[in-house]
């Protein structure tokens, strides 16, 4: 019985699909190679468990973020290491909010891709032993949610709510820092880890995509509210709004 742990590289430049192949085998992976983004969702829909995923974002059909926003949409959440040959803010954004875990610019280092793709095996293995002996629980509750930041799963009213590793994240920071006003840049910068971000307006996508999910009315937010010309505020109590 093999225990190899098994990757899928989506990724159709053939030689540097070949290369990769060969680094992660002598790394004693298994390795599966899917040409075009329809090879891939075939591989994805078959009951192979893979323990990451990395994916080019310029593919010939379906390209890298359509894919990966299928997948978790489908509630699929392997780690998906993005490859992209640009090196823009954009598409790192694009690639975050399609619910990529990590993303890299290509031309890369083997070194680099290998140590990205072990940190995030590592951290899924982390985030699905629940509450082992020497995890700390962080759990943060407002209104009807409930949100342990140790396992990564959200509720609201007992319903199971799936999140990106991004939101997590961006819930967190948040929470932290519950009733101070933070601003966009603020949050670009802490979370997105992006510096002199043009355009804010992705923070505002994802507040909106919270407050779909944890608002008792979207449209009149009493949690994650909105301060004119300053940015937003965590507000866990809504009686202390
Ligand atoms: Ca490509």
């Amino acid at each position: 019985m093999s225990r190899k742990l098994r990757l899928l590289i989506v990724e159709d430049e053939s030689h540097l699909a070949a290369g990769l192949k060969l680094n992660f085998s002598l790394e004693d992976y298994e390795v599966d190679i899917a040409e075009t983004g329809r090879e891939a969702a075939r591989l994805l829909a078959s009951p192979t468990r893979y323990a990451a995923i990395i994916l080019d974002v310029m593919l010939p059909d379906l390209d890298g973020f359509a894919l990966c926003r299928r997948l978790r949409s489908a509630g699929n959440y392997t780690p998906v290491i993005m490859l992209t040959a640009r090196d823009s803010s954009e598409d790192r954004v694009e690639g975050l909010e399609a619910g990529a875990d990590d993303y890299l610019v290509k031309p890369f280092h083997l070194d680099e891709l290998l140590a990205r793709v072990r940190s995030q095996i590592r951290r899924a293995d982390w985030d699905q032993r629940r509450g082992g002996p020497s995890s700390d629980h962080e759990v943060i509750r407002f209104g009807r949610a409930v949100i342990d930041m140790s396992t990564l799963e959200a509720q609201v009213a007992g319903q199971a709510v799936h999140l990106t590793r991004l939101e997590f994240d961006l819930i967190r920071y948040l929470a932290m820092n519950a009733g101070r006003v933070v601003s966009r840049k603020e949050l670009l910068e802490k979370v997105w880890k992006l510096r002199n971000y043009p355009n804010t307006r992705t923070v505002d996508n994802f507040i909106a995509r919270l407050r779909r999910h944890f608002e008792p009315e979207a449209a009149k937010p009493i949690h994650f509210v909105s301060v004119r010309g300053a940015g937003y505020k965590f507000v866990p109590d809504a009686n202390d709004a």
